[in-house]
């Protein structure tokens, strides 16, 4: 084998998509269902996603691009599906990982807040050492929808004094307004691609 033909080869496997591509792609990646859990919700499944390698990688390789090569202390994942993405964006980036879960699931000290849904209020918790002063962290999530989710987490980060970096989530619901609000509180948002409606 030639060097150049050595070198395209990995440029394939390392490169499977470009990125004029990726919302294609990663569009083309994502199962919508129609009336899940509740009639009038397109519910937006990465678990296909999740099931093909390329869109996979790809995903998780994007979504912290902007910071790639920046000193990040952890990555943040809500639960569940910011764990499977965050998990993999914390190893790609070399960072720590911080589990932010339901009420009730985490066995250490905890600190926690009241967040909204769209019917009420949850809460959700962080163990109190997951992270020290001045740590310089990423939150991931699949979707940021009302962003109600992701600002109670953004404020439960800085509670313990994290210096938040950005929030990145493969999809956005722009008419649900959550990436501007959380623009409001100075934190950078990234998304990969976006869907109309809810
Ligand atoms: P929100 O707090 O309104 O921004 O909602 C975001 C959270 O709810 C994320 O953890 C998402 O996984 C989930 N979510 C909200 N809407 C959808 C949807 N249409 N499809 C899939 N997940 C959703």
């Amino acid at each position: 084998m030639t060097a150049e033909s050595y070198a395209s080869q990995f440029f394939i496997v390392a490169h499977p998509m470009t990125s004029p591509n990726l919302e294609k792609d990663l569009r083309a990646a994502i199962r919508t269902i129609p009336d899940y859990p509740k009639p009038g919700i397109m519910f937006r499944d990465i678990t296909t996603l999740l099931g093909d390698a390329r869109a996979f990688r790809r995903a998780v390789d994007e979504l912290v691009q902007p910071w790639a090569g920046m000193k990040i202390d952890k990555v943040a994942g809500i639960e569940a599906r910011g764990f499977i993405l965050g998990g993999a964006v914390a190893h790609q980036v070399s960072a720590g990982f911080i589990p932010i879960r339901k009420k009730g699931k985490l066995p250490y000290k905890r600190v926690s807040i009241g967040y909204s849904l769209e019917y009420g209020i949850d809460e959700m918790e962080m163990h109190e050492d997951a992270l020290e002063k001045g740590e310089r962290v990423i939150l991931v999530d699949d979707l940021i929808a009302t962003g109600g989710t992701a600002e109670g987490a953004v404020k439960l980060l800085r509670q313990l004094g994290a210096n938040v970096l950005a929030a990145c989530f493969v999809i956005d619901l722009p008419e649900l307004g959550g990436a501007d609000k959380l623009r409001k509180m100075d934190v950078a948002v990234r998304t990969l691609i976006s869907f109309e409606g809810h």
